[in-house]
């Protein structure tokens, strides 16, 4: 007879956001978190570049500017209290070319409306003294950014949700939703969870949830995979330095990003995945590259960032390219000095106009809240994003 648990509110994902959700509700509904995998955080939440993001890219007033910096708080409260590894290391963002001083700029005064603290201009010079590895036109040094292991952090949350007396079922895939009674989420192995709510935290399959629930949310996930190299000299930098971003692209541009265990990455890129978790180039799935080409949006979105798209797909392919680009800011930087380092795969929701959705997005289909689209800094914003489904589902 196969299992069937019962709970007030079953979570399905066990990354990062549907962790925090549980955590936030541990203490007075009875949860059980499903996930697909053999353990938690093996998909966004474990291969991302790991900076705690300040909140200064974000429109205010905006869920990802919110959000961002009330879960940054949290997010660093929760370390210190736990002895898990944090440093706020600050970052530089850097120009190269005159063009994007008035991009800098505009960056900055987001900064301030954001509520960011210790953001400083930074001259030619300041840079040099700084990183002597940089070479850049001017900068904004943004006080506030940090470093942290996100898989330990999903490792800390996991354990209290179970202390408290919660459930997390692993290879638990879901793959069928009934709402004719209270909620059954139902698993291909026969399993079920019976509950009075469920909150979908599916990332890479958030959509694919919400069609199994029966909503209709217009939106489809569209995968972008960012390869990384680890740079050999991982003392060339000491601090995040990344590029001016793209306005029209929702993605930072490649950067470098010291780790926690003294290395240093570069990365990532962003191309279009033919595959959800396809984490090598050749890994490719018929299912989900028909998923993606078959919705209109997908089509629309490559007219418009074809020109982008191109550049970024280069950079896939080309060490060389990959190097290029981060010469750019480091100019003593070679090609040998990158070695493959491993990949992750985005989940950004496009609507079927083909645009490229900028903030967090939450639907709520019967007794199911789907969060239909939690890229980055959502990490950073974890603690955040899950109190306030708590507080929505608490709310009624
Ligand atoms: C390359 C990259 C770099 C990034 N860098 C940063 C950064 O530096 N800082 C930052 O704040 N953010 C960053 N992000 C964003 C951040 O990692 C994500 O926003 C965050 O991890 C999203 O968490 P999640 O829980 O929504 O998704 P995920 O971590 O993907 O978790 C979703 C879970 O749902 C499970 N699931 C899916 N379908 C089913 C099913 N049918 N049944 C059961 N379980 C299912 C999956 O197995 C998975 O474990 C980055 C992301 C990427 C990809």
């Amino acid at each position: 007879m196969p299992e069937r648990s019962k709970a007030d509110v079953v979570v399905i994902g066990a990354g990062i956001v549907g962790l925090a959700t549980a955590w936030h509700l541990r203490h007075d509904h009875r949860v059980v978190v499903v996930e697909k995998e053999a353990g938690p955080a093996l998909h966004q939440t474990g291969r991302n570049s790991g900076v705690i993001h300040s909140g200064i890219y974000y429109r205010p007033g905006s869920e990802k500017a919110v959000l961002c910096r009330s879960g940054k708080a949290m997010l660093e409260a929760f370390c210190r209290e736990r002895d898990i590894p944090q440093v706020r290391t600050g970052k530089i963002i850097a120009t190269t070319d005159p063009s994007e001083d008035p991009k800098l700029e505009a960056l900055a005064e987001r900064g301030h409306q954001n509520g960011l603290e210790g953001l400083e201009m930074l001259n030619a010079a300041d840079i040099r003294a700084l990183e002597p590895a940089v070479e850049a036109r001017s900068g904004l040094l943004v006080a506030e950014t940090g470093l942290v292991d996100f898989r330990r952090v999903a490792a800390a949350l996991a354990g209290e949700i179970v202390e408290a007396g919660g459930t997390l079922l692993t290879s638990f895939e879901v793959t069928g939703i009934d709402q004719a009674g209270p909620v059954e989420v139902q698993a291909r192995d026969g399993r079920t969870v019976v509950a009075e709510r469920a909150v979908a935290c599916a990332g890479l399959h958030a959509d694919r949830i919400a069609a199994m629930a029966g909503v209709d949310t217009g939106l489809r996930i569209v995968p972008f995979r960012g390869i990384y190299y680890r740079v050999v000299y991982g003392d060339v930098v000491t601090r995040p330095i990344y590029p001016v971003p793209d306005p029209r692209f929702p993605f930072l541009g490649v950067h470098l990003t010291p780790t926690l265990g003294g290395g240093l990455e570069a990365g990532p890129n962003a191309v279009l995945a033919t595959s959800r978790e396809g984490y090598r180039f050749v890994d490719m799935r018929a299912g989900d590259l028909v998923n993606t080409l078959g919705f209109p949006g997908t089509w629309k979105l490559a007219r418009n960032y074809w020109r982008i798209g191109l550049s970024e797909v280069r950079r896939s392919a080309s060490r060389h390219a990959f190097a290029s680009e981060l010469r750019r800011f480091v100019p003593s930087l070679r090609d040998d000095w990158l070695l493959p380092a491993g990949s992750g795969v985005r989940a950004q929701a496009v609507d079927r106009d083909g645009n490229l959705v900028d903030d967090f997005a939450f639907e709520l289909g019967g007794r199911v809240l789907h969060v239909m689209n939690a890229p980055s800094p959502a990490a950073t914003a974890a603690l955040a994003i899950g109190e306030k489904i708590r507080d929505r589902l608490v709310a009624g």
